[in-house]
């Protein structure tokens, strides 16, 4: 399964930089820490650096303290790792062409959207977390998966299936979190820590916008303006809320958009789509230049609030109206040959 090539390139590096994508979440933490954890075991140099500051609620996991910003970077890499991450734009400026360009890129991740970007390309969409893939990476260098090793690798399987929820949630998936919850992953300090907490300005944030929430045609939909953020007490993110939206009985796909304004300080929405088991939000996302999975993923447009938000949902509709026929017509296939 895994790449002779893939694993000679580590066995051969000294120095490794590794780096997942920007608005880290579990998966990103768990992977990029796990790799650091592996790599050392190997005898390796790894730094471990992130574009984001490391948010309140990953500060305790096992290494996060070691994390190093833009900043700190530096060059005299001879193996670059991304972790998670589908193209090398979501890195941000932890790649720094004029100091990485010539680093061979080495490329693990699960979005079926991956662009392929590296030397080498390790690319599983069938695992529901790039933490799945460390699992195996871990057996095929035979180190244990045990203690910090074992947390950091559940983390991201626990936040990436939302506890085993998604419809990505496989017997091997299931097989990969009870190998890591008896080397130590303790199950409920991640639910508790990562998917149970919601602080007080989010509940003030979701309160405003839920109030101008739409549904039409199985898709649901708000908007978040920098206006009620503020209003709110600036929660960190939105908590995920297309992941709640989602579960509305009537919708089928679900989407938040966010005011936000870029490096240049030039508007911008920043788009989060999800979609029921047997629907695929993913083939929007990477139309409109982004990407993710199937069930969630996302971009980033430029424009406003006034804007952005009628355009998309128009493609999340067209996308809904056409997934639905499909279905409708392989059911009547399905009853006409029985
Ligand atoms: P979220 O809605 O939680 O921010 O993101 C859901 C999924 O979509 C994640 O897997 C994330 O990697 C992906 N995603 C979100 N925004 C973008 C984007 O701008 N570009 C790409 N390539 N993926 C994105
Ligand atoms: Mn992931």
């Amino acid at each position: 399964m895994i790449e002779p090539d893939l694993l000679t390139a580590l066995h051969e590096a000294d120095d490794v930089l590794c780096v997942s994508h920007v608005s880290p979440d579990g998966d990103a933490y768990g992977s990029l820490l796990a790799m650091g954890l592996l790599l050392r075991n190997l005898g390796k140099r790894p730094v471990l650096a992130m574009h984001d500051r490391t948010p309140r609620e990953f500060q305790s996991m096992p290494g996060a303290s070691d994390i190093v910003g833009p900043a700190a970077v530096g060059a005299g890499y001879d193996l670059l790792i991304v972790l998670d991450t589908s193209s090398m734009d979501r890195v941000g400026a932890v790649f720094q062409p004029a100091l990485h360009a010539s680093i061979p890129v080495m490329v693990i991740d699960h979005h079926i959207t991956n662009t392929y970007f590296g030397r080498i390309n390790w690319v599983m969409p069938d695992c529901a977390a790039t933490c799945q893939m460390l699992v195996y990476l871990a057996d095929a260098l035979a180190v244990p998966l045990t203690g910090k090793l074992a947390e950091c690798l559940l983390t991201g399987i626990v936040t990436d299936t939302l506890c085993f929820r998604t419809s990505n949630t496989t017997p091997d998936v299931l097989e990969a979190a009870m190998r890591l919850m008896r080397g130590g992953g303790d199950l409920v300090h991640i639910t508790q820590r990562l998917l149970t907490q919601r602080s007080y300005a989010l509940f003030k944030l979701w309160g405003q916008v839920l109030q101008h929430v739409h549904l039409e045609d199985g898709v649901i939909w708000t908007t978040i303006s920098l206006a009620e953020m503020k209003r709110a007490g600036n929660p960190s993110n939105d908590g995920q809320l297309s992941s709640t939206l989602i579960t509305a009985s009537e919708a089928n796909m679900s989407a938040t958009f966010t005011e936000k304004r870029n490096e240049q300080g030039r508007p911008v929405v920043e788009c989060s789509f999800r979609a029921r088991p047997g629907f695929d939000v993913a083939t929007t996302a990477l139309a409109l230049g982004g990407g993710g999975h199937p069930a969630a993923s996302g971009c980033t447009l430029p424009g406003t609030l006034n804007d952005v938000p009628p355009q998309v949902v128009a493609a999340l509709k067209a996308a809904h109206q056409a997934q639905l026929a499909a279905q409708t017509q392989s059911t009547n296939y399905a009853l006409t040959r029985e």
